[in-house]
């Protein structure tokens, strides 16, 4: 008579097989990552080969001893060639930088104390589209600084649609620029297009912007990622959101860790709003990246009458601030004159955000 074994001697025996599967599942893992590396290093960068695969599931159905039907056999095998090749290719692919994967916290930036993303309350960044004049410059900033805005904006070099148009005061702009929001006690942020520019744009600005239309451009990209100065980066016009993170990672690469990305509407066939706002670049760029990201609700949306609800959106989806325009005179301004608001337009707008901005407006 046989003694017949107990459950628990048997799943004694099972718990081992576990541990031999597993310890021939790593062994597999880690033949399969070097094959990856030498793939890799031949320049073939496509892992995946269905006729290799093939041949694995032929010769195990043939040598299947039962008592598993090769069906059975062959959706276990699939899984793990899945994911193999998920391993083959994951070391291919490099952590970006910007990543949350790489740096879980979020980003928090402090400019002279002016502090953004995280948990801090969102930002405004606010100014004309152009630097035109002292006169221009001293109102605007005055008055934003009555309604607490910190960071002032202006372009002293403009990337124009056509080259007859208005292409900004270049360094007087700049010097215009950064003593007059020093004197306001606020940053001063300005657009460089130009690696050439870099370093005398870095020296009056306190924050560099790169535009839309130069999100692609690496080498400035990489210039800015060498110079001392945070960085907001626009989405391009028909940039993805991974070519936008990329973008960023340039910058990253290159040691300057202090980026804010900003989304600033995207070219679609949508006529009635001069771009259309990603609202959803916004949430993944947050949930993506450890970077604070900011929306330019003027650019976005190239008409007044939206700037407001848009900026609600943008700090429902949790944006670290809003980028608006502000003239004091915009039917005369030099650029953008449909959507840069006036100071009544502003006071509206402040009136109707400051709650979910907390922008405390100065005695
Ligand atoms: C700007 O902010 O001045 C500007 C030109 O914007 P964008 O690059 O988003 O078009
Ligand atoms: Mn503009």
């Amino acid at each position: 008579m046989t003694s017949q074994r107990s459950i628990d001697d048997l799943r004694a025996e099972i718990d081992q097989i576990n541990r031999e599967l597993l310890t021939l599942m790593s062994k597999r893992g880690e033949v399969v990552a070097l094959i990856g590396h030498a793939k890799t290093q031949e320049g073939r960068p496509n892992h995946y080969d269905p006729a290799r695969e093939e041949q694995q599931l032929r010769e195990l159905e043939a040598l299947n001893p039962g008592p598993f039907p090769a069906s059975t056999i062959k959706t276990i095998f699939k899984e793990i060639f899945k994911a193999s090749l998920a391993l083959e290719e994951s070391n291919d692919k490099k952590q970006l930088l910007v990543s949350r994967k790489v740096k879980r916290e979020d980003t928090v930036l402090d400019i002279d104390g002016v502090r953004i993303g995280g948990n801090e309350p969102p930002i405004i960044i606010a100014g004309p589209c152009s630097i035109e004049s002292e006169e221009q410059m001293e109102q605007t900033a005055a008055f934003l600084q009555g309604k607490g805005v910190k960071i002032l904006r202006g372009g002293a070099y403009k990337p124009r649609t056509s080259p007859y148009g208005f292409q900004g005061m270049g360094v007087d702009g700049l010097i215009l620029g950064s003593s007059v929001a020093r004197e306001h006690g606020q940053l001063f942020i300005t657009e460089v297009m130009d690696t050439r520019d870099v370093e005398v744009v870095a020296e009056y600005a306190d924050i560099l912007q790169i535009g839309a239309r130069n999100m692609h451009n690496f080498a400035l990209l990489r210039e800015v990622g060498r110079a001392r100065r945070p960085v907001l980066l626009k989405r391009g016009l028909s940039a993805t959101i991974e070519e936008w993170l990329y973008a960023a990672e340039y910058i990253l690469s290159e040691g300057n860790n202090e980026v804010i990305l900003c989304e600033r509407g995207i070219r679609t066939y949508e006529k009635w709003t001069r771009n259309t706002l990603d609202l959803s670049a916004v949430a993944l760029a947050k949930q993506e990246t450890h970077l604070p990201v900011i929306v330019d609700v003027t650019h976005a949306a190239g008409r007044r009458d939206l700037l407001i609800p848009l900026a609600k959106a943008a700090l429902a989806v949790g944006a670290d601030g809003i980028h608006i325009e502000v003239h004091p005179s915009p039917a005369t301004a030099l650029s953008d004159n449909e959507q840069q608001l006036d100071f009544a337009g502003y006071e509206q707008f402040h009136a109707a955000l400051s709650s979910m901005m907390r922008v405390a407006t100065p005695a």
